[in-house]
């Protein structure tokens, strides 16, 4: 076998707490982590040595600060030897919008190189290579639906919640994580988000209650720089969403639906004012 194309999956967070600052800079958090089927491809190629990555995306690195460069160097440094890989990824997550697309492509990488090689690491050594290169990899690698806490790398698998309707919308501006961690007031709050009653919900498929309930204490630094945010959020629900949220530190709005038809004529209302609207299903 000398090449391999993998499906890397978006997340999106049905919700999303931000808990407090740790001595080491990181924040801890608690999150649902869904993933959804909208995807990028990543296709591996045999090479002598080295690395070149090739991406049909503008504004995604093409160098060492690209998730699938470090994946590669993790993946080299522990197994040895200099082997090289051609990467190709044909994007469709949209870059820096909070759905993870570069942690997904790091864990795809790790995956596929595992097979390509024949390197029969474990998904706990994998697991451990992954939370190296950033704190959504794991989850990425997990799949499925999961709370996740500590700094996102602590991670509870949750029962199926595949099969949900779900409208992604995101404004083409990138948002940088720093930036929303960095003005998020958490002194102001003394109301914790109840992650075990969301989680309960979700158990019980309660669509109704779980879009009521959802929430993501990001969203209001984002919206602050991006009311459209908000206007997105509104429009969703007014078009039949049972609940609309901002994913991780945005700046994409999702909506969750348990109708077809309303779903398909929300995404056609959305892209008369928002560019990328795509259609998903969790998986
Ligand atoms: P997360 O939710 O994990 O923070 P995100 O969806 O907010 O992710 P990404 O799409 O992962 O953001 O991109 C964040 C930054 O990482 C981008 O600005 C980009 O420069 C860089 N990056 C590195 N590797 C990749 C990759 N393979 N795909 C996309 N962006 C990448």
């Amino acid at each position: 076998m000398d090449y391999i194309a993998l499906e890397s999956f978006a997340k999106i967070n049905l919700s999303l707490d931000v808990l407090h600052k740790r001595d080491d800079g990181y924040h801890e958090i608690s999150t649902i982590m869904q993933q959804i089927d909208l995807k990028d491809r990543v296709i591996l190629k045999d090479k002598e040595k080295g690395i070149e990555i090739q991406c049909n995306k503008e504004g995604v690195p093409l160098d060492e600060s690209n998730t699938v460069y470090k994946a590669w160097e993790k993946i080299v440094e522990k197994t040895g030897g200099n082997r090289g890989v051609h990467i190709i990824i044909e994007k469709n997550i949209p870059v820096a919008s909070g759905l993870a697309g570069g942690s997904s492509n790091g864990a795809a990488v790790l995956r596929g190189l595992n097979q390509l090689w024949g390197l029969n690491l474990s998904e706990e050594e994998l697991f451990q290579i992954g939370k190296e290169i950033g704190a959504d990899v794991p989850f990425c690698l997990m799949g499925g639906t999961a709370w996740a806490t500590g700094i996102g790398e602590k991670l509870t698998r949750l029962k199926d919640f595949s099969n949900k309707l779900i409208i992604v919308a995101n404004i083409s501006v990138p948002v940088s994580t720093a930036y929303v961690y960095n003005n998020l007031n958490l002194d102001k709050k003394n109301s914790r988000l109840d992650m075990e009653k969301i989680i309960q919900y979700m158990e019980e498929d309660n669509l109704v209650k779980l879009g009521e309930n959802m929430f993501n204490v990001m969203e209001e630094v984002v919206i602050r720089e991006y009311p459209i945010i908000d206007a997105i959020k509104k429009d969703m629900v007014r078009l039949g969403a049972l609940g609309s949220l901002m994913t991780g530190s945005g700046p994409t709005v999702f909506g969750l639906f348990d109708d077809e038809g309303k779903l398909q004529m929300c995404k056609g209302e959305l892209e008369k004012k928002v560019k990328n609207v795509f259609i998903a299903r969790t998986l």
